[in-house]
């Protein structure tokens, strides 16, 4: 008989739902509410038809039960929001000063929005972990649970000069391929980013990002510095290829995956 797929979170309930590679919101912002049958940019950067902002293009596979993906996450996604928010309306301030201020985002309480924000992410990560069939670990599992947070997940933020300028930059959402690797006494690392538009997100578990990436983030400060990259034209149009070979590659795993169970 075949196994019921449990939540990786709670590891408890099935895993009904599924998570938004991207937020909702984040399509709505570039396609508007009714973007059924438009043509949107997917995570590997083709363009597709989405049926809407809750197309399954747009998701993870299925990985998590309903009450994680809803009443646990709910101030988690909010969180984001206000964090995604605030970048895109703080984007000269944000590119000028290289510096994250957590209390100008949420205010007096920002060291508990911080902790949901962080939750954010690891949820994301997560996601994307299970996507190419591998079990998420326990330490990023614990974000959930603890408050004192004892994890190898480092989260840090990085301005990418060319997407600003480029003409992709309203649409450019991308992920990049997961890199799993094993160190020191086969415990699993993780390296991944995710862009938003011009805004990237390093996830680094067990190693450290590579290059210019920015501080490195445990939902423990109150300010953050930024990363930033600025490539030579050349250099920057390989990175694009790279992307979306990466990604398409990525994708062909995670069916293959998916396929498989
Ligand atoms: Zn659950």
């Amino acid at each position: 008989m075949k196994q019921i797929k449990k939540c990786w979170i709670c590891r408890k309930r099935p895993a009904e739902t599924a998570e938004h590679r991207y937020k909702k919101s984040e399509f709505v912002r570039m396609h508007g509410k009714q973007f059924q049958g438009n043509l949107v940019r997917t995570w590997t950067n083709e363009i597709r038809l989405a049926q809407g902002p809750n197309s399954n293009t747009l998701k993870y596979p299925k990985s998590l039960c309903h009450y994680c993906n809803t009443t646990l996450s709910q101030p988690y996604d909010r969180a984001f929001d206000r964090f995604r928010e605030y970048t895109i309306a703080n984007e000269q301030q944000l590119c000028a000063e290289r510096i994250i201020d957590f209390q100008d985002i949420y205010g007096s309480d920002f060291d508990i929005q911080e902790l949901h924000l962080f939750r954010y992410f690891a949820k994301q990560l997560g996601c994307k972990i299970d996507a190419i069939g591998l079990s998420v670990p326990r330490d990023l599992r614990y974000v959930f649970k603890k408050v004192h947070l004892l994890t190898r997940l480092a989260i840090s933020f990085q301005i990418d000069e060319n997407i600003r300028v480029s003409n992709m930059r309203e649409w450019w959402l991308s992920s990049a391929a997961i890199v799993p690797s094993f160190a020191r006494f086969r415990i699993p690392c993780f390296l991944w980013s995710q862009d938003f538009q011009w805004f990237r997100v390093h996830y680094s578990l067990g190693v450290k990002p590579e290059g210019k990436a920015g501080a490195l983030w445990r939902a423990d400060s109150r300010y953050l510095y930024l990363g930033r990259i600025q490539r030579s034209e050349e250099d920057f149009n390989s990175y694009i290829a790279e992307r979306a070979s990466l990604a398409q590659h990525a994708e062909t795993v995670e069916r293959l995956t998916q396929e498989k169970s």
